[in-house]
């Protein structure tokens, strides 16, 4: 029998590690939410219909090694991961990056456990925030912000229905210092609010905040499941696949 491996996509890493793989029988899983991107490898898209969809699939393409490279806000889709390998007795890594926890400046946050806490903490900090929640969570703060001058960019624009004195701008990064403070001095931002995404790729915004002296509102990532190996990098994922 083969090894035939799934990556649990979604994000930069799984698009890359994907690339990596291309010649070895894998697959990459897409949720379907944004635009799907160029890959060279196999793709397929669309949920699997829960735990039991996932075991399915896992059976019906024999999968041997699922790699979860989605993004570590995706905790349901990590969850079923865990759940479905454990039951069919498929190998299982998460590909995740490491937490801003660890950053220099992460004592200067306001740590918040939720969109709702965020929400409430940003509207007492700031009149001009910056919100990088990403798309499905931005309508979370009309109710707290509606009024504020704020700011938000996402990848893709979200279909509800956002107050008219926000801005919405469309981008997907990387971004750059001298790009941050640009915005930031242009919207003249007072606050930053974003998730514990980790990594490098969008990390310039909170060095930008911290010069201009902006309260930042951090997002910590819900719990990790347990008993589930991690790698931080793409390296990490390619030396357990060996
Ligand atoms: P989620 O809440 O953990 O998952 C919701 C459902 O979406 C899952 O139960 C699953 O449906 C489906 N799904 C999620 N990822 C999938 C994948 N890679 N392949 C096939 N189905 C998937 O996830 P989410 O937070 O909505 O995120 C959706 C996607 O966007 C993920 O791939 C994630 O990596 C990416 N993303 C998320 C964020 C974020 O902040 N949450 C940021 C950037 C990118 P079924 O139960 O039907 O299988």
């Amino acid at each position: 029998m083969g090894f035939v491996i799934l990556i649990l996509g979604g994000t930069a890493e799984g698009r890359r590690l994907a690339e990596e793989l291309v010649g070895r029988d894998a697959v990459l899983s897409l949720a379907g939410r944004t635009r799907a991107p160029l890959v060279a490898g196999e793709v397929r898209i669309g949920g699997f219909g829960g735990v039991d969809g996932l075991r399915d699939y896992l059976r019906g393409r024999r999968v041997t090694a699922v790699v979860d490279a989605t993004h570590p806000f995706a905790d349901r889709m990590s969850a079923n991961a865990a759940m479905a390998c454990a039951v069919e007795g498929v190998a299982l890594m998460r590909l995740v990056r490491p937490s801003w926890a660890a950053h220099p400046l992460s004592e200067t946050w306001r740590w918040v456990d939720g969109h709702d806490d965020a929400a409430r903490l940003t509207a007492t900090l700031g009149a001009r925030p910056l919100l990088t929640v990403g798309r499905q969570h931005t309508p979370d703060y009309v109710a707290d912000l509606a009024n504020h001058d704020l700011l938000a960019r996402v990848a893709e624009r979200p279909s509800a229905f956002l107050p008219a004195n926000w801005t919405l701008i469309t981008s997907r990064g990387p971004f750059t210092l001298d790009g941050e403070r640009a915005l930031m001095t242009a919207h003249r931002i007072d606050v930053l609010v974003a998730k514990d995404a980790g990594g490098s790729h969008t990390d310039a915004k909170l060095t930008a905040a911290a010069e201009r002296g902006s309260a930042v509102v951090m997002i910590r990532r819900p719990p990790s499941p347990a008993g589930v190996p991690e790698v931080g990098d793409v390296a990490g994922a390619l030396a357990w696949l060996g």
